[in-house]
Parts: C-alpha cells; structure tokens; sequence
C-alpha cells in the first residue's frame, strides 16, 4: 500500500480557508497561459469574478517546448500574481520548475503546479514534500497511471498530503488534437486513490471549440476540478493562443457546468 492508495477516505486538499479540492464543490481554475502584464491579469481577474471561478492560473517561469520562446516574465510575473491575489481576494495557482525556485514560488502563490515535464522530476518532488503549500501535479506527457501515482507518492511520502492530480492529455498518433484525453484515468485515478483529480482540457486538446464539451464530459465523470487557458484577447496570448477561451466564453461555460456538478 502507498500512501496514495492508503486511505479510503477522501482527501480534502486546501486552496484557502474556504476551498477546498475534493469536496462537495467544483473547483474551477483558470486564466492564461503565461502572465504578460498587470493589466492583463487586472483583466483577467474582474471579468471571471463574475463566472464565479475559484482560483486564478498564469505562468511566470515557462517550460517552453523552444528554448528561443519566451520563457516567462519570471519574478516580475510573480508579483504581478500575487497582487491581484490580494487585490481581488483570490487565490492563485502557478508553476514550479526547480527546486532553486521553490522558495519564491511559495511566496506568492496559494498552489504550487508541477508541469508534465516535470512530472518525474524526482529531486523536484522530494522537495515538494517539504513545502506547506499544496501541489497541483500534472500527469506526464506519456505516463502511465502507476508512474503517476507513484510521482504523487514522493510528494506525499516527503511529508506534503496536500497533492491534487491533473489529467492533462497524452501523447498519441493523432495531431489533431494536441492530446488525447484521458478520461477513463479520471475515473480510474479517483478509485485507486484518495487523492482529488482535476482536468485540464486546454492542453488536453490545443483547440479552443473543443474545451467545453470535454470540460462537461470531465465534470460528469466526476472530475473535483478543471484547469482552463483563457485571455483578454485569446488570438494575442503569448503562449497558446489557440486553445484560449475568450474571457466572456469561459464565464459562459462555468455557468453551463453547474447543472453538470449538481446531477454528479
Ligand atoms: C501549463 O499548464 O501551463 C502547462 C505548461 O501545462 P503542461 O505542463 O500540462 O504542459
Ligand atoms: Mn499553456
């Protein structure tokens, strides 16, 4: 057994006093890609404040697929997070790509992301373990659920139990879609362990048109959560632009996922 496994009572992993992943609520994250300005998130912010959502996401430090990309505003885009954190009383979830950065990645954000290209980064996680701060680990590019849980494990056996899992979409022959999504890992995931499971139908699929319907077929397999890209100005993101949802389509679709979680 594993401490993954252990347990057969639900995990509660706590965004802020009054969040909670795995409870009775959806827990709804989003925003986009990469922070590229203040006003961009003061944007963000106000128009999903009417959604609601529950937390906000934007990267400062990015695991760009080129090392020619822009990598991310890095500690600028940090602090850019955590004011309108406080600004508008809401928590923010961000990216952790090194153990060096832990530490001020923790200073600012309420949930700390492990990316898929990290997912087996295992020093990364031992240190994870050791931060009161919960973890938002997505699944690896081509991982196996065994290989996931077992990512999930060094940081619950490290001492951090706050570990939510993230379905992202895997690798496959198609490119159509960016990924293939998993859904029957979602489902598998919640009963192997006790850990809560969100999706993230943006890198999932790469295609904006294609988000809500996925986003509803996640929440009606009994997804405790989503992770979804939008922006201001979806065609000018920085980093994948294609799969953002303008800001007026995803309040449009948090409010078409109520009647989804109430029936789960
Ligand atoms: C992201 O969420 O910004 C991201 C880079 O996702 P992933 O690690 O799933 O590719
Ligand atoms: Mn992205």
């Amino acid at each position: 057994a594993t401490l993954a496994t252990q347990s057969d009572r639900q995990t509660l992993v706590h965004l802020s006093d009054y969040i909670a992943f795995g409870g009775e609520e959806l827990v709804i994250i989003a925003g986009p890609c990469t922070v590229e300005s203040r006003s961009q998130m003061e944007t963000v912010a106000t128009q999903l404040q009417r959604a609601p959502v529950q937390a906000l996401r934007g990267g400062a430090f990015k695991p760009r697929t080129s090392p020619y990309s822009f990598q991310g505003l890095g500690v600028e885009g940090l602090e850019i997070l955590s004011q309108v954190r406080s600004r508008h009383q809401i928590p923010v979830v961000t990216e952790v790509m090194s153990i060096t950065q832990i530490e001020l990645v923790a200073a600012h954000a309420d949930m700390l992301q492990v990316g898929s290209r990290n997912m087996q980064n295992f020093d990364l996680l031992k240190a994870l373990g050791e931060v009161d701060k919960p973890i938002l680990l997505k699944r690896g590019l081509a991982a196996t659920l065994e290989e996931f849980v077992m990512a999930a494990e060094y940081i619950l056996s490290h001492g951090n139990s706050q570990v939510v899992l993230c379905e992202r979409g895997i690798r496959s022959f198609d490119t159509y879609t960016r990924n293939v999504l998993d859904l029957g890992a979602v489902v598998a995931l919640k009963q192997m362990t006790s850990l809560p499971v969100i999706v993230d139908p943006s890198h999932a699929t790469g295609k904006r048109e294609l988000i809500p319907a996925l986003a509803k077929a996640a929440v009606a397999v009994g997804a405790d959560g989503l992770i979804i890209e939008c922006h201001p100005e979806p065609e000018k993101s920085v980093s994948d632009a294609r799969q953002a949802l303008s800001l007026d389509d995803m309040v449009q679709l948090v409010h078409s996922l109520h009647p989804i979680a109430a029936a789960v």
